[in-house]
């Protein structure tokens, strides 16, 4: 059963050529799984690079995360670090647009199964505030995408994805299509879109993620067709990378519109 969980806010497709993209960054894995920096230094540079909504996402995987107990620590530091970042916010005569930021604390979490499983435990799954399901190593077959036959890798990955675009306990899906496609073989853009389609119905978002969808117009192209819901996510493993999902993004805003500025649509009667 999904737990009652504040409604996230994504980005609805529906929308994208009628505002502006916001400064929101929803996929982050800090030193407690296998990024390279530590939560304040993540948070400080967001801050100042403007970024308005911040989503921590750790991995679950044993091997990726920092020891024994890891979660209790991750969950412990981010809400001390909130609640500094909240007083900070409300300190009198503080009134810098910039510190205006939100932090929620998430997970990535991978399949481990076709049926719903996920990996992890009950407290993570009552305390994440966010939970990005991926598709990584393929059940029954772990990290070996590389040597399976094309097809195969294809139809794993997509039952995967589809897996996730049925179950309600997440709420986004992380860079859909793209191990297969970075490890395997490019994964069909019809495939994409059965999951895009499934998910949209079941009220799950679709992460635009520009380390695995490059280009990325043709996946917000097909997002756009089916109303989606946008999770902007850029893989941050390194502070650089903070920010690049909604870059992106927004630089496809404005090539649209200069496009459009430019051709606008021709009106019926208009003829030569
Ligand atoms: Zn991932
Ligand atoms: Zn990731």
């Amino acid at each position: 059963m999904k737990k009652p969980r504040p409604r996230l806010p994504f980005f609805p497709a529906d929308a994208f050529y009628a505002r502006p993209f916001p400064g929101w960054e929803y996929h982050v894995h800090s030193l407690f799984s296998d990024g390279s920096s530590t939560l304040p230094t993540l948070i400080d540079y967001a801050r100042s690079l403007g970024i308005t909504r911040l989503i921590f996402t750790e991995h679950t995987e044993p091997g990726l995360v920092d020891g024994e107990g890891w979660f209790k620590r991750y969950w412990r530091e981010g809400n001390e670090l909130r609640q500094q970042e909240r007083a900070m916010r409300n300190r009198k005569g503080f009134s810098s647009p910039s510190s205006d930021m939100e932090i929620l604390f998430g997970l990535e979490v991978p399949i481990t199964d076709f049926r719903g499983g996920l990996l992890m435990d009950a407290e993570m799954a009552e305390k994440a505030e966010f939970i990005l399901g991926a598709v990584h190593a393929y059940p029954g077959y772990g990290w070996t995408m590389g040597e399976l036959p094309p097809e195969q890798a294809i139809e794993l990955e997509f039952k995967g994805l589809m897996a996730l675009a049925e179950n309600p306990l997440v709420d986004a899906i992380a860079h859909p299509g793209g191990i297969c496609e970075k490890f395997a073989a490019p994964f069909p853009f019809s495939l994409f879109e059965e999951v895009v389609r499934k998910a949209t119905g079941n009220g799950i978002a679709i992460e635009l993620n520009p380390a695995y969808q490059s280009p990325m117009a043709p996946y917000l192209d097909i997002c756009c067709r089916h109303s989606a819901l946008i999770s902007p996510g850029s893989n941050v493993h390194h502070l650089e990378n903070i920010g690049q999902a909604a870059h992106e993004l927004k630089k496809l805003q404005k090539k649209r519109s200069v496009i459009q500025n430019v051709n606008p649509h021709p009106r019926r009667g208009d003829t030569p």
